[in-house]
């Protein structure tokens, strides 16, 4: 197994004198900064002109500006920007102020692995990604825990960067649950294949094309709701407790015969070849250039796949279900 780093590995003393700039303060922003600040950390948010978050982030004790001023502040700068921003804003606003040094630093490998984003040589280029959300990252932060991360040295300049990056892990309290090292490109790649294949699209195809089936086949939309979507999270919460063998302990007999005989003929070899191709277009640089084209033309595919999802049969059942089971609204 690959070795985990701890907090005994990390040496936050990194920076003490120093000043980090959390440049975004949303889901990952806000967490990373909040959490630096309350391991010791000097930490600045810098923010566009405008921004919504700028009376959030003060009067949670941050020092706001905005993100030329942080960027020029700054020993240590952190982009935690939308990724198709990124580009323009590190252009604008934090190129100018790189000097030898400096450390830049991401969440997601996108922006460099790809080739958007070129630094100079000369300041370091570290990611930490933690595998969580951002209200995640704060919560576990709070409670004494930590979201486990991955890190990854692009560039070291200062011959410090692995250490940086480490004493970052730390700071947010990655290292109390664990960080893994890897690289920009692993990181990148993984991440948007588990994302399109697994997690996001494998994810919200499998549930809607079940939920279409039962539908199309006349039973109710509101058992078909809570056959193929609300007892998802039931099976995953067991399969991350304890792996396929904890669920399939704890379904039926019926349901585990049901699954090791059917399984297999929903995601087939083509699902396995349709897979192949995704991860290929993602390695190739297509997708990449798909997506950094699309945000270019002002997002028009993107706005209408989100309209006419937002409007699927399955949407208007779920708001119906949950708002008549009060039970569902604890989370
Ligand atoms: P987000 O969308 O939650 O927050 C982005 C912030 O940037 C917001 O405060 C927004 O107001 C600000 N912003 C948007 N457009 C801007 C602009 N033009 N100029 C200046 N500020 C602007 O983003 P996020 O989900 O926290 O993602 C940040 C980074 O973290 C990304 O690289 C992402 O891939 C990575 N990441 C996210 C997660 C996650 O769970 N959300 C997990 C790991 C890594
Ligand atoms: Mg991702």
């Amino acid at each position: 197994m690959a070795r985990m780093y701890y907090d005994e590995d990390a040496n936050l003393d990194l920076f003490k004198d120093k000043t980090v700039a959390i440049i975004g303060y949303g889901s990952q922003g806000h967490a990373h900064a909040l959490n630096l600040k309350d391991s010791g950390v000097n930490v600045i948010v810098g923010l566009y002109a405008g921004s919504k978050s700028k009376p959030k982030a003060e009067a949670a004790g941050l020092t706001v500006k905005n993100v030329d001023d942080a960027a020029r502040t700054a020993d240590v700068i952190m982009i935690l920007l939308p990724d198709e921003v990124q580009k323009q804003v590190y252009t604008n606003e934090i190129a100018p102020h790189l000097t030898q040094g400096k450390a830049l630093a991401f969440a997601h490998g996108f922006n460099i692995h790809f080739g958007q984003i070129v630094p100079p040589e000369t300041v370091d280029v570290f990611m930490v990604a933690p595998k969580g959300p951002g209200h995640l990252v704060r919560r576990t932060y709070e409670q004494g825990q930590g979201v486990p991360c991955l890190f990854a040295i692009y560039q070291d300049a200062s011959g410090q960067a692995r250490d940086r990056a480490m004493a970052y892990a730390r700071g947010i309290g990655g290292t109390r649950a664990g960080i893994l090292e890897t690289s920009f490109r692993e990181e990148t790649e993984t991440d948007l294949f588990g994302e399109q294949a697994v997690l996001c699209g494998g994810l919200s195809a499998l549930i809607k094309t079940g939920f279409e089936t039962l539908i199309e086949a006349g039973y109710q939309p509101e058992l078909a709701y809570f056959e193929c979507l609300h007892e998802v999270k039931l099976i995953v919460d067991l399969i991350v407790e304890g792996g396929l063998e904890k669920m399939r302990d704890s379904i039926s007999n019926t349901a585990e015969y049901g699954d090791y005989t059917r399984g297999n003929r929903v995601v087939n070899e083509q699902t396995r070849a349709e897979m192949r191709q995704i991860l290929k277009e993602i390695q190739s640089g297509q997708f990449a250039r798909e997506f950094v084209l699309e945000n270019q033309a002002g997002k028009p595919g993107f706005t209408a796949m989100r309209r006419q999802e937002a409007a699927h049969p399955i949407e208007e059942v779920g708001k119906d279900v949950r708002a008549h089971f009060s039970w569902l609204k604890q989370k």
